[in-house]
């Protein structure tokens, strides 16, 4: 019988319990024992959704974070946490958030940093290190998860982060080299093994994702090291690696001292003929044959053209389990309602993953006849996707042919159509603007559910959003501001209000996600070719700029990102679909200009996001999204001029792609750096202009002029002031009024400052 498993389940809840119990225990609304009594309640739940598998993984649930998890089951807390004391629990959501649901407002401290999970949208708390750092075992949390799925009736499966990994993720504080810490990591890890054993555990899943990034020789040793180390400990142990092929680490991964494997089947599938033919003949082969990290059906018949080979020479030493964890999938695909039924018949969310899974491993057993059925509705389904005609649009496929360089190329250098444009705008030195986005208050959520519910009129939300527009005018004509912006009152999402006027995207009602914590994100499905069918964005500009005789930036989010923020199909290359995206989007920047609109930006928050996890691929990657940039922003006349902005401050890799953008002015985040990043622009002699934030819009603290003075003439320093501007790091919309007036007032003062003194 061919085992069957699962790398982990989305642990929020098909209804965001999770998130809601936990946002109500840290506002003080419930208890901790409701808290946990809601955990228990999820783990029972998605025990017996993944009760038909072979195992079920326990330890995959968390209340906050798993590397966090990770870090307690260590004893890793970072010390400023462990010095304060008190119960785990506190310890555990102040290193997570900075503050438990115990603490008043100030009593906290910092959190914990958080990054991005390889190159999923999930983001971790960052384990901590100094040379001093020593572990010690807390193995409370997945012994009594352990009992509890026993309890249960359930065959569990312990999952931790191995060693490898663990210390990859994380940071040292203090410049020491974290490997130096894997003589004293070790030993724990044993002991933990071999208290999971002693309880039962039979298999223990050892993530090491950190196997399909580049590893030099040192880390590459190590992972020889570790498990040379934990080979004496008694379970036997699946090393699981995903989110990409093994490659050059395809070798050390096999001749580890593991019991089984675990392979990525989706992203690396033909490195899976070669581990059947190299690993030794006593190890489990697992390969994640399903999708864990996009939501299409797989299509089964194909998958068993290749695995059935595979299966003939493995036996029941092959397993077979989705690609990576469920966590980056919506739960359940059953609860959606509104869906155009052929886009929901292509879909697969974590529960139809799991029958997917199970279908594969009987048809291995006992034949595809014995489920000929069930084979024959998926390649219904396939068939249905591959043919449809909403996924392919001839009109968006011959535009695409069509493109040259050319299309990608503005009329002039920028050094000409900087003059060309301050004709036009009048702009003083360093000028003054925002990011787009203005609070979002209750009054405006209120007003865009109404109409999305019907219970407000078109017209009536039109005039509710036109005075919330004219509002935000008033009040940056107030400031001094030089280049305003709308707002953006009508914008539910950067993503999703683009995608809902575009052909080719769907959206669920209940498709969340976890962010981190407890933030969810719904991402778009972008299921078939990209079109405009209509302006999008244009007269809501139109009628900001009408109000006023300052320039008003249309503001628009750009090709990558809207790749980048949603599940993209999976049937043709994403350089495709991010192109289709551009020229949907290059329409939208066009129409603009025709309108008169002087100013046009375009958002690329998550460019950086898209990098792929080996640096060798990056090259290709960045020609093509870069590509996809151009092809949106530069088919303007020289007089109009492009911004985009960026939410990162990490540049240093990536300037000569920035650069080739050609942006006429960058907006991006600074001010948590103290301007250190913009050396690296100096150094690079990045042309065109740039607005480095000034102040951190994410702290509710209102700057300082003198601070933000201070900031501007380090960044001078650095780049002329000819082509210096003056914003915050990011758009406002979750500030409060309250906030943003004192807050850009500082920053209009400190302009007037700086001027005078030029
Ligand atoms: N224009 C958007 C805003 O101001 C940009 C948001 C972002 O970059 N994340 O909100
Ligand atoms: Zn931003």
């Amino acid at each position: 019988m061919t085992t069957t498993h699962s790398l982990g389940y989305p642990r929020i809840g098909a209804q965001r319990e999770l998130k809601f119990a936990l946002e109500h225990y840290w506002q003080g609304q419930s208890s901790e024992t409701e808290l946990l009594a809601t955990a228990e309640q999820l783990r029972r739940q998605h025990w017996q959704d993944q009760a038909g598998l072979g195992f079920q993984p326990v330890g995959d649930f968390s209340l906050y974070d798993q590397v966090l998890d990770m870090s307690v089951t260590l004893g890793n807390l970072p010390p400023r946490v462990r010095e304060r004391g008190g119960e785990l629990l506190d310890q555990y959501f102040r290193a997570a958030r900075g503050r438990s649901a115990t603490d008043q407002p100030g009593q906290g401290v910092a959190a914990g940093e958080m990054t991005k999970w390889f190159d999923t949208n999930y983001h971790y708390i960052v384990p901590e290190f100094t040379r001093d750092t020593r572990f010690q075992l807390d193995s409370r949390r997945l012994l009594e998860q352990f009992a509890e799925a026993r309890a249960q009736g359930h065959r569990p499966k312990p999952v931790i982060i191995g060693p490898v990994t663990y210390l990859w993720l994380g940071k040292s504080k203090d410049d020491s080299d974290r490997l130096a810490l894997l003589d004293r990591l070790l030993p724990v890890y044993g002991e933990l093994l071999d208290t999971l054993a002693e309880a039962g555990a039979e298999w223990i899943q050892v993530d090491e994702p950190a196997l399909v990034t580049e590893l030099d020789e040192a880390w590459r040793h190590a992972f020889q090291l570790a498990y040379h180390h934990l080979k004496s400990s008694r379970p036997k142990l699946l090393l699981t690696t995903y989110f990409g092929q093994l490659r050059d680490t395809l070798q050390l991964a096999c001749e580890l001292p593991v019991a089984g494997l675990h392979l990525d089947a989706v992203s690396a599938q033909p490195e899976a003929g070669q581990l059947a033919d190299w690993l030794a003949p006593h190890k489990v082969l697992s390969l994640g044959v399903v999708d864990g990290r996009n939501v299409w059906k797989t299509d089964l018949n194909r998958v068993l053209d290749w695995l059935e080979p595979i299966h003939a020479r493995l036996g029941e030493r092959l397993w077979l389990a989705p690609s990576c964890s469920l966590l980056h999938v919506p739960v359940d695909l059953s609860r959606e309602q509104n869906l155009a039924t052929d886009v929901r018949t292509w879909l697969a969310f974590a529960r139809q993953k799991l029958d997917e899974l199970e279908l594969l491993a009987r048809a291995l057993d006992l034949g595809r006849e014995a489920v000929h059925e069930a084979l024959a509705e998926n390649r219904r389904a396939i068939d249905s996707r591959r043919h449809a005609p909403s996924t392919r649009n001839p009109a968006v496929r011959q535009a695409l042919a069509g493109l040259s360089p050319r299309d990608g190329q503005r009329q002039s250098p920028y050094a000409q159509r900087k003059p060309i444009q301050q004709r036009r705008l009048h702009l003083p030195l360093y000028p003054t603007t925002t990011i787009g986005s203005f609070p979002q208050t209750p009054e405006i959520r209120q007003a865009r559910r109404q109409y999305r519910e019907g219970t407000l009129a078109p017209d009536q939300y039109r005039s509710l959003m036109e005075a919330e527009i004219a509002r935000c005018i008033r009040e940056q004509e107030a400031l001094g501001l030089d280049v305003l912006v709308h707002g953006e009152a009508e914008r539910n999402d950067m993503v999703e209000y683009f995608g809902e006027q575009l052909e080719g995207f769907a959206f669920t009602q209940g498709g969340w996600v976890q962010s981190y914590g407890s933030r969810c994100v719904k991402p778009p499905i972008l299921f078939g070719d990209v079109s405009r069918p209509r302006p999008m964005t244009v007269d809501w500009i139109r009628y900001a700029q009408s109000l006023t005789d300052k320039p008003v930036k249309g503001m628009l989010t750009g090709p990558v990102t809207m790749l980048n923020w949603s599940f993209v199909r999976d049937d043709q290359p994403l350089s495709e679909t991010c192109w289709q995206l551009a020229l949907a989007i290059r329409e939208e920047v066009l129409d603009l200009e025709r309108a008169g609109v002087t100013i046009i930006q375009i958002d690329e928050a998550a460019l950086r996001e898209g990098l792929p996890l080996r640096r060798s691929d990056w090259p290709s990657y960045l020609e093509w999204a870069v590509d996809a940039f151009r092809i949106t922003a530069n088919g303007v006349r020289d007089e109009t001029q492009i911004h985009t902005h960026m939410c990162y401050s990490e540049f240093n890799d990536i300037l000569a792609d920035i650069a080739r953008m050609d942006a006429d002015v960058i907006t991006i985040e600074t001010s948590r750096s103290d301007m250190e990043l913009l050396e690296a622009f100096q150094s690079f002699d990045y042309p065109n202009d740039i607005g480095p934030g000034v102040y951190d819009i994410h702290s509710p603290n209102i700057p300082d002029a003198d601070d933000i003075v201070a900031l501007m003439h380090k960044a001078a320093q650095r780049i002329p002031p000819e082509r210096l501007w003056v914003n915050p790091d990011c758009g406002l919309k979750t500030r409060r009024w309250e906030e943003v007036i004192p807050s850009l007032t500082a920053m209009v003062t400190a302009a007037a400052r700086l001027r005078q003194e030029a």
